[in-house]
């Protein structure tokens, strides 16, 4: 699940990350409302006026502009409320924005230079552990630094029964380049940010910019935070920040069903109960020749509603040219998978691709008979592969 700038910001500011400051604006006269309110806490009448969709590089596509007066900052919302913005993480079309940020101007004047830095954290599975990345070359161009000077990018590498050792923290901030009151407080920021990406159950932060002030502060002005959806139910805090406006539909509606859904680009629907049946049938499917339109496993109770449900999601992809589904009946029972296929080819009324069904294991003599018995042009297969080849021939045509 991802978050927007904004709850990021709040989950880091809850583990004592300072951040850059702002309040939420849904019109322009909030957003004036807001400019004045920071103008009150920060003595300054610049702000930065931010909209929140889930997707960055929001600066390059004109979605963060400083604003030099509460009036302008109002204006400035007025523009980006609505539009859809366009950056190179959101679809071509862009994303419609519904909310800014309006947070305070961090990029101020003072004794020593501003620096923008880099820092993730995320889980490297390869090395079996959390890594924290970063770079002294921050702000919005990362992704050259990373591809010209990847030797500007460092990885801290963290134990997982040790934890983030105070030496590790220090290294970073002495990489980055800093000393004095800023090393210390990069110190401090990293200690606080791991702390919270372990209490989150996150998956990914990334802090681009993290930002020297002039004065020495290191705050973060932008913050990327996706949480482990399989963690949150620990989190009901944090699930509730969930913005389904944000979502894929389908994503939104397979959880609601409670279905493990991830749609993939090609022509074959499938649907399996386990994870690793249905990687092997996705595995099937490309040796025969096809492609699979997605991952979807409708777990360990597939039930005739559950069937139902998954049919039609799979049907809402225009791609999807022909469904194989392979149940094995362990605890599922395959009669109640079949009547659950019968049931959504009444239901959804017409299924306009063929289905390819393979129901193997516990009454799965009592479900040939309910297909058979249905009337309904299902295919049915016995074996592995022989299924896959029922794919492949009505692939053909
Ligand atoms: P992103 O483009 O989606 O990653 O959005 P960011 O939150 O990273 O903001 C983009 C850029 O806006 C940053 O890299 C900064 O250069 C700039 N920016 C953000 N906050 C301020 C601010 O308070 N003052 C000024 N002058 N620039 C800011
Ligand atoms: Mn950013």
């Amino acid at each position: 699940m991802n978050l927007h700038e904004y709850q990021g910001k709040e989950l880091l500011k809850s583990y004592g990350v300072q951040i850059q400051e702002g309040i939420l604006a849904l019109n322009e006269h909030q957003a004036v409302d807001a400019a004045k309110k920071l103008k009150e806490l920060y003595n300054s009448d610049w702000c930065v006026v931010k909209a929140q969709i889930h997707a960055g590089g929001r600066g390059k596509g004109g979605g963060v502009k400083l604003a030099k007066s509460p009036e302008q900052a109002g204006e400035l919302a007025g523009q980006i409320i609505d539009m859809m913005l366009i950056t190179p993480q959101t679809p071509p079309e862009g994303k419609k924005v519904r909310k800014v940020l309006i947070a305070q101007d961090v990029y101020y004047p003072g004794p020593s230079e501003t620096r923008e830095f880099y820092i993730s954290i995320l889980t490297d599975r390869g090395r079996g552990g959390n890594v924290i990345i970063y770079s002294p070359d921050g702000g919005m161009d990362i992704e050259k630094v990373a591809a010209e000077t990847p030797e500007r990018v460092f990885t801290e590498l963290i134990d997982p029964l040790l934890g983030l050792r105070p030496f590790q923290a220090a290294k970073i901030a002495f990489n980055l380049g800093l000393s004095g009151q800023a090393f210390k407080q990069m110190v401090h920021f990293v200690d606080r940010l791991y702390a919270a990406f372990l209490g989150s159950d996150a998956n990914l932060f990334e802090i681009n910019p993290c930002l020297k002030t002039s004065d020495d502060r290191i705050i973060a002005v932008d913050a990327k935070v996706a949480l482990d959806d399989n963690g949150l139910f620990r989190h009901p805090n944090l699930e509730a920040l969930r913005d389904t406006g944000e979502e894929d539909p389908t994503d939104v509606e397979a959880r609601m069903y409670d279905l493990n859904y991830v749609k993939l680009d090609g022509n074959v629907g499938c649907m399996v109960n386990g994870a690793g049946l249905a990687m092997s049938t996705m595995d099937l499917i490309k040796l025969s020749g096809g492609e699979p339109a997605n991952f979807l496993d409708v777990g360990g109770t597939a039930d005739a509603q559950r069937v139902e449900n998954a049919m039609r999601i799979i049907l809402k992809d225009q791609h999807v040219k022909a469904i194989l589904i392979n149940i094995f009946g362990g605890i599922v029972r395959c009669d109640r998978v079949a009547q659950g296929v019968v049931d959504a080819y009444k239901s959804i009324g017409h299924i306009p691709v063929p289905v390819i069904v393979r129901l193997q294991g516990t009454n799965a003599d009592i479900a040939k008979k309910i297909i058979d018995e249905s009337g309904l042009q299902v295919m049915g297969a016995t074996e592995f592969q022989e299924a896959a080849d029922l794919v492949a021939k009505v692939l053909k045509g």
